[in-house]
């Protein structure tokens, strides 16, 4: 992604200078790229009449639900905790859960708290779609239609081949009965991952071809996450012509949850240069954070993340591989070419450090969490929250 783009909410501020304040590592919440997020979600939902929920997985730092809930219908629950914080922290809106596996001794607590409950398999739909139905829940099951509309990177996609995520029509065929299929108000299908609307025109042609003789009978499709509707060059055009046609085709209500599109571009970690390293012509900068504990998609997904102070990559000067201080040999964030030599105490930007970051990151090594700040319209920051030895201390072991 473009740096200018993804450093839009820092322009004019004079950054890196103007975090020289805050302890680092720390992550900084951009408020307004937020709510420009939220307004294009929002002109979604208008112009289409679909809702939009927040897929908590991805962000959910609670202290900016209520400047999102305006935007958003509600929030999106990988399981009982995420649930529980969507009731509490967006009142009043919609709570929806999917898990692949639900448990007997949290179900009665889930339906506290969730509104939209949606299987993942016909035994689990057997075992509690009763429940759920007589506690006046909407039930849904995760469908899977069998079509991979990414490559590279099997982990994030869930039609690879043997997937556990979703019902296949084969599946259906074999387990589905007239009974438990009178249980379900919805379908929902999660197949797309950072992808346009041509991947999910694409998606919706297989989900016609398998499960188009049962979309007639819902009232919901809930088409996932994955849209990255928020990119400057989305094309939001075919997204809305594409929500409008399902929901006149099946004559049903359709729903998103994006997680990544909500935040996208809102969020910076902020990180001061340790020392500088050399090794056979490869120049490293240590920092103090890591990749492993503070971005850990950066190793998992793998990606490397842009950098308000230069540009990822080897073509250009100032050549420098920017590490983490653990002992990990592969505590890597990337190579990039510096806008200038790095020095110890140089302070540098990590951009769209929002998403799948904050409610991701861990202790490996003793490495403490990095703080949260959030920055509001007028460059103000706020501290949130911050942690110390007794977070570290406390996940391992008898609490203090
Ligand atoms: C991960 C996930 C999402 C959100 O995905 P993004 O790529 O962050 O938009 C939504 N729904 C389900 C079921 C998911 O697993």
């Amino acid at each position: 992604m473009d740096r200018q783009e993804v450093f839009r909410g820092l322009s004019g501020r004079n950054a890196p200078a103007c975090f020289a304040p805050l302890r680092t590592p720390c992550y900084v919440v951009d408020e307004k790229r937020l709510e420009e997020n939220g307004r294009i979600l929002a002109s979604v939902a208008e112009h289409t009449g679909c809702r939009i929920l927040l897929a908590q997985k991805a962000f959910s730092n609670y202290d900016f639900y209520p400047l999102l809930a305006p935007y958003l219908a509600g929030t999106e629950a990988s399981g009982l905790y995420e649930a529980r914080l969507g009731a509490e922290e967006m009142p009043g809106k919609e709570v929806h859960v999917f898990c692949a596996a639900y448990r007997e001794d949290e179900f009665g607590e889930l339906l506290r708290y969730a509104d939209h409950i949606v299987f993942n398999s016909v035994r689990q739909l057997k075992q509690f779609g009763t429940a759920a139905k007589e506690s006046g829940k909407s039930i849904g099951l995760r469908i899977n239609p069998e079509c991979s509309t990414q490559e590279g990177h099997d982990i994030y996609d869930p039609c690879a081949k043997g997937s556990r995520l979703g019902v296949t029509r084969e599946a259906w065929n074999r387990e589905m009965t007239e009974e438990l299929a009178g249980l379900l108000d919805g379908l929902h299908f999660h197949t797309l991952c950072e992808q346009g609307a041509d991947a999910l025109e694409t998606t919706l042609a297989a989900v016609e071809k398998g499960f188009g003789d049962i979309l007639p009978r819902m009232k919901w499709l809930n088409m996932g996450g994955g849209h990255h509707i928020t990119r400057e060059d989305y094309d939001r055009t075919l997204l809305e012509k594409l929500i409008r046609r399902a929901q006149e085709q099946w004559n049903l209500q359709v729903y998103l949850e994006p997680g990544e599109a909500v935040a996208l571009n809102a969020g910076y970690l902020v990180t001061t240069v340790l020392d500088v390293t050399e090794n056979g012509g490869i120049r490293t900068a240590v920092l103090d954070t890591s990749a492993a504990c503070h971005m850990p998609d950066v190793i998992e997904m793998p990606y490397i993340p842009p950098l308000l102070n230069g540009e990822p990559g080897n073509a250009g000067e100032n050549v420098f591989r920017l590490a983490g201080p653990t002992c990990l040999a592969g505590d890597v964030t990337g190579e990039y070419s510096l806008d200038s030599e790095p020095e110890p105490g140089d302070r540098l930007v990590f951009g769209d450090m929002a998403i799948y970051t904050t409610c991701k990151n861990n202790t490996f090594n003793g490495m403490p969490l990095p703080d949260i700040y959030g920055m509001d319209r007028n460059g103000q920051f706020r501290k949130l929250t911050g942690f110390g030895y007794a977070d570290f201390k406390g996940r391992l072991g008898k609490k203090a």
